[in-house]
């Protein structure tokens, strides 16, 4: 009778023990990678969404900088460091981001196989605008602005670069990438005619934003964008103060911030100006459907 009752005991605790393979599976940062399927490692959340929608069943994707985490300052924990080692394919987007350039090398030494994958490849950089003056170039890392991904078009060039790698370090799939791909291309094409048309009967283009993300996609659309803050940099408050002056002098009643990077100089700020806060986010992950909710935002902000 005993006996009986303890091997019941242990049947009980099987799914128990599976419970807790699968849970100390999902700490690793995401589900287990099935067989065969592709292990790829981005560093930002939106890089993931091409990964994911080129790469479709054939990959199993994990980001380093997770969403809410800031891609200027993130620092990866020893799990991520751990599944670098394990990855095939790492997908940067090599514009300079502070989190790559601090530790790609770090992360490439850990794994001698890792193919990378550019996303800003054949992308023009920006260079970064500044109010500056020409002491303060030596504090940053690169004379360009990071945020290339911001636009429809460059979204075409990232698909682009993935597509090629998923290739690369996939070549079985390679047709299923390809279809992919077109797919996504013929989308971010016409979501940059949408964005354009938008534009088109708007009249005072220019939005104020905290950090300075929307660079290229100020320019893609004629726009102008005003940032309080300069690339990593806190204002002074003399500076400050021009940013204030700046904003009241255009009449600007929204001011943008990131939902990562907020600040109390933004509560400061929209106070000083009489301006509401709006949100636009960088860095979301479903890039198609976060570009249409900040063209919104900034249009609804250019009334
Ligand atoms: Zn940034």
């Amino acid at each position: 009778m005993r006996a009986v009752s303890n091997v019941k005991h242990w049947l009980l605790m099987v799914p128990v023990l599976l419970l807790m393979i699968f849970f100390s599976g999902c700490e690793m940062g995401k589900k287990k990678p099935e067989e065969g399927t592709l292990r790829v490692i981005t560093s930002i959340m939106p890089l993931s969404y091409f990964v994911e929608r080129i790469g479709g069943k054939h990959v199993a994707v994990s980001v380093m900088v997770p969403p809410g985490g800031n891609p200027h300052s993130y620092e990866p924990t020893p799990q991520q460091m751990v599944q670098m080692g394990e990855a095939k394919l790492f997908v940067k987007a090599g514009s300079g981001v502070e989190f790559e350039l601090d530790w790609m090398s770090r992360m490439m030494s850990l794994n001698g196989d890792l193919q990378v994958c550019n996303a800003s490849e054949g992308v023009v950089l920006q260079p970064i605008k500044r109010r500056a003056t020409v002491h303060q170039a030596q504090h940053y890392h690169t004379p360009f602005d990071p945020h290339f991904w911001l636009t429809p078009l460059n979204g075409v060039r990232i698909t682009r670069n993935v597509e090629r790698a998923l290739i690369a370090a996939d070549p079985v799939n390679a047709a299923a990438y390809k279809a992919n791909a077109a797919m996504l291309v013929a989308e971010l094409e016409a979501l940059d005619g949408e964005i354009r048309s938008t534009f088109a009967g708007v009249t005072k283009k220019r939005f104020l934003v905290f950090h300075p993300a929307w660079g290229y996609y100020a320019s893609e659309y004629g726009l102008e964008q005003i940032a309080v803050e300069e690339e990593g940099k806190t204002l002074t408050p003399a500076q400050m103060q021009r940013v204030i002056q700046q904003a009241a002098a255009h009449r600007i009643s929204i001011i943008f911030v990131a939902p990562q990077s907020s600040d109390s100089q933004t509560t400061t700020i929209a106070q000083e100006i009489g301006a509401h806060i709006g949100y636009v986010d960088p860095l979301a992950y479903d890039y198609q459907t976060n570009l249409r909710n900040a063209t919104r935002a900034f249009v609804e902000s250019m009334q």
